[in-house]
């Protein structure tokens, strides 16, 4: 992603000093390195995302419908009204700062606004400046600000470095999840067509192929088979993994980058090596190649994207008459 990697020492070299002016006055520029790439549009078309097209982060015009500013805004009260958390959130935030230092990318950019408490912020001023009578009529004063291109484009900024971890939300004496925040904030922009290729791609790949790799069910099957030889060999064992065996007990699920990439790939020859060892002491476990992506990238998109990509596991249980195991990851 970034052209110029920064020496250790300059790494290491973070200024956590705030800025001299309030944060809404603190300009935010889009630091190439930091940003992720705009998603894909042929990614956002496979999945029916609106406004596919090409865009760059660094550019003026980020192409958006000409009525953007009411679609978000009434993407917030349709969420608002659905997510009773999302209204709790933006209400009961005291300032407390116990979230401040939690999140990692706050203690590694040193930017203010990727503490938690501020990267909510970011939402709740625009919240607050519709849905607040304080903010209608005291605006800045209460921390109310309107929708601007600005605040949309910083948005974008921050809340795709959020990771979703949830870190914060587990030193929050209220219970705030910024990662909830984060999700519905996402949600917002997608109405857009503003998402990052980091998930766009992942998540059309995870619609066509059943994982984010866009590995084919007989890709899969060669993966695990290459895998048995490098156990074969220096164990003198061979596994025996089936695949969507229809009557097995356990249908297992594995995040696809398991049989892609080192180290996730010695993982996978873990599995392989308990599961023979597990069906000898009477369990029967098959491998899933349709549904084969143990995270859930829709996570990271929207609720509705969630659900969507979820669908193959259910179904592919359902259809071997199988128990569920699955080793989640990214948002799995
Ligand atoms: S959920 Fe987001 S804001 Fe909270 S600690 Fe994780 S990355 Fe940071
Ligand atoms: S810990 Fe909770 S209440 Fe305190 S500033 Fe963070 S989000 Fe707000």
């Amino acid at each position: 992603m970034a052209d110029e990697v920064p020496n250790p020492q300059e790494m290491i070299n973070i200024d956590h000093r705030p800025p001299a002016t309030g944060w809404m006055d603190t300009p935010t520029v889009l630091r190439k390195g930091i940003y992720c790439y705009a998603g894909n549009p042929k990614s956002l078309e496979y999945v029916g995302l609106p406004n596919p097209r090409q865009w760059h982060p660094e550019d003026d015009d980020w192409k958006l419908p000409e009525n953007w500013v009411e679609i978000v805004l009434d993407g917030l009260r349709d969420r608002l009204d659905r997510f009773r958390s999302l209204k709790i959130f933006m209400d009961i935030c005291v300032r407390c700062g116990a979230c401040a230092d939690k999140c990692h990318y706050f203690i590694g950019s040193g930017d203010p606004k990727n503490m938690p408490v501020l990267r909510a912020e970011l939402l709740r001023s625009v919240y607050r400046k519709d849905y607040s009578l304080a903010g209608k009529i005291l605006g800045k004063t209460v921390g109310a600000r309107k929708l601007t291109y600005q605040v949309l484009k910083e948005w974008w900024y921050y809340f795709f470095q959020c990771s979703e971890c949830r870190r914060c939300s587990v030193f929050c004496p209220y219970g705030i999840d910024t990662a909830e925040i984060t999700i519905l904030a996402r949600e917002l922009m997608n109405l857009l067509g503003l998402n990052i290729d980091w998930i766009a791609t992942p998540v059309a790949n995870c619609y066509r192929t059943g994982n984010h790799l866009g590995i084919q069910p007989h890709a899969y099957v060669d993966m695990l088979d290459f895998f048995c030889d490098e156990i074969e060999d220096v164990t003198g064992v061979r596994p025996k993994p089936t695949f969507n065996r229809k009557g097995a007990e356990i249908l297992f699920i594995t995040p696809s980058g398991d049989v892609f990439a080192d180290p996730g790939t010695y993982t996978a020859m873990g599995y392989l090596i308990l599961f023979h060892y597990l069906e000898q002491m009477g369990l029967d476990i098959t491998w899933s190649t349709y549904a084969s992506e143990g995270g859930n990238f829709g996570f990271f998109t929207s609720h509705e994207m969630m659900k969507r990509l979820n669908a193959p596991r259910p179904s592919a249980w359902g259809s071997s008459g199988s128990w569920a195991a699955n080793a989640a990851t990214c948002g799995g």
